[in-house]
């Protein structure tokens, strides 16, 4: 669908703005860089310096090949809140010191200052994509009288499972958190208890609900205030679940992914969203894991990663090494960025010899892992993930089973999806979800034993018993790719988004 002859010689200029936390920059940045790929768009990302970074050698090769794209990089008020110099991401904020209300807070003052560059844009801004969870958008589109479009980071099912426990109240009459209780009025027949879900529902019982329903409403409130919503998902994925988030909006829900696979050039893969300018070359230790992947056999190797944000426990990282092992199969595990958590894993390492020991068939990948990449690549055969939503999306759009380890916010929602609904995954059958640093909230560990590890890799892996799993994963692989091809659904939504935009004026009258 092209734009109307008419609009198409106005300039649409998006302005995109992501939280800064991996799991929301990387998939806005790649709706940022699918619509300056379309005909008459200007996009701008906000962000700040240190993010910019990140992403600037990406924006460079797009303005190379004609794409209208940039950053505006507004100064990130750390020291105002008392964060260190250039703790602009929510995975530089330091684990255990409780600085994460205060990233937030510095989120928050930069209010004024994209309501100000917003106001100087040139051309003017013609719409906000915005990250849900910045509320205060809401007023500066307003403001300019431009559409607010809000960004879902996660899937269309995970968005109505959280809705329809907080509406229905069901939780007030659910009498402990481990109790299992039927998420109201869906489709499906989903099972989940109160420990799995309280980071996304509204629970009438918790000791001030006054205060903790008014920060939901509001959220809620803003949500539902948007134009409309983009979602990191695709028609045919979960088109009842689409069908009931469009009714929210009168339509007005875009379902453009999976975003991930507009990185088709090896470059694009190889550095999404590495952290730093030193990380934006492909050096020779990434060329050696490719290397090392060729040599595997196909479907044989098990990918290993909780996303960017959460920790492990020390222990759990011994368990969880030495279900690998035991499972003795070739592995490749994040470890993700050092940290005292790492710290003590890798003293348990040196001393106990288990990275020496798997040398060849286990290797182990410290700070950020080319996930895009290694889940491309056809020896890796199963992915131990947490559920964050792109991971999860980016294993489907590359035919990955998973072997499903959710720790918190939406993720037990999205392992429902991937394993009772879809069909492409095994549990591991956690009950309850826990902080950022792999904590229980009162100070326990929750721990899965290495034989449950191992246990669920044989079955995962099992080539009778996983036939039918990879077959429907690399079954809904391709209508991914054919999703975001020309004529596919994402494609023609994204279309449609671009001319809803152009549009908005003329519907508002
Ligand atoms: N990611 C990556 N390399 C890493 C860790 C994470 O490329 O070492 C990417 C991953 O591909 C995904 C995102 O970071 O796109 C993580 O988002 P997700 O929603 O899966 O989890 P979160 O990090 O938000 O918990």
């Amino acid at each position: 669908m092209a734009i109307a002859a008419n609009q198409s010689r106005r300039q649409l200029h998006f302005i995109v703005f992501p939280v800064m936390a991996p799991g929301h920059m990387l998939p806005m940045i790649d709706v940022a860089r699918m619509l300056a790929r379309c005909d008459g768009v200007m996009v701008t990302i906000i962000t700040t310096p240190v993010n910019a970074n990140r992403f600037r050698s990406m924006l460079d090769r797009d303005r190379e090949c004609g794409f209208n794209i940039g950053a505006l990089e507004l100064r990130f008020p750390c020291k105002e809140v008392g964060l260190p110099e250039g703790c602009e991401n929510a995975d530089l904020v330091p684990k255990g010191k409780n600085l994460e209300m205060n990233f937030l807070a510095a989120v928050g003052m930069l209010r004024p200052h994209v309501e100000a560059a917003m106001k100087r844009c040139e051309p003017p801004a013609s719409c906000i994509v915005s990250d849900m969870l910045l509320i205060w958008t809401a007023e500066i589109a307003e403001g300019l009288n431009i559409p607010r479009i809000v960004f879902n980071g996660s899937c269309c099912f995970s968005y109505w499972c959280s809705n329809k426990i907080t509406d229905s109240e069901i939780l007030g009459g659910v009498k402990s958190d481990t109790e299992m209780f039927t998420v109201p009025d869906l489709p499906h027949k989903i099972q989940v208890c109160k420990a799995q879900v309280k980071g996304v529902t509204f629970d009438p019982n918790i000791l001030n609900p006054d205060l903790a329903k008014l920060v939901a409403e509001k959220l809620r409130q803003s949500i539902n205030a948007a134009y409309g919503a983009i979602v990191n998902s695709f028609d045919e994925l979960e088109p009842d679940y689409v069908k009931e988030y469009k009714k929210m909006y009168g339509g007005r829900v875009w379902c453009v992914g999976p975003v991930s696979l507009c990185n088709q050039e090896y470059e694009d893969q190889a550095l999404r969203g590495a952290t730093s300018a030193a990380e934006k070359k492909i050096d020779e230790q990434q060329e050696r894991l490719m290397k090392w992947l060729d040599l595997q056999e196909a479907g044989s190797t098990i990918y290993v990663s909780l996303g960017s944000l959460a920790r492990l426990t020390p222990r759990q990282m011994t368990e969880l090494a030495v279900g690998l092992e035991s499972s003795k199969r070739p592995f490749i595990w994040v470890l993700g960025k050092k940290d005292m958590h790492l710290d003590a894993f890798e003293d348990w390492n040196v001393s106990t010899g288990f990275e020496e020991r798997n040398k060849g068939r286990g290797v182990l990948i410290r700070e950020w892992a080319p996930q895009v990449l290694i889940l491309s690549h056809p020896s890796v055969g199963g992915f131990l993930t947490h559920c964050g939503w792109n991971s999860t999306l980016e294993a489907i759009s590359l035919g990955v089973p998973m072997l499903t380890w959710p720790l918190f916010a939406e993720q037990f929602l999205n392992e429902k999806l991937v394993v009772e609904v879809l069909g492409i995954g095994v549990s591991l059958g956690l009950k309850v979800s826990v902080n950022w640093d792999g904590s229980e909230d009162k100070g326990n560990i929750v721990v899965v034993k290495s034989e449950e590890i191992k246990e669920g890799i044989d079955k995962l892996m099992d080539k009778e018993a996983g036939k039918e799993r990879r077959r429907k994963v690399k079954e809904l692989g391709e209508k991914a790719k054919k999703a975001v091809q020309k004529g596919g659904s994402s494609q023609c939504n994204l279309m449609a988004l671009i001319q809803a935009v152009a549009t908005f004026g003329a519907t508002k009258l």
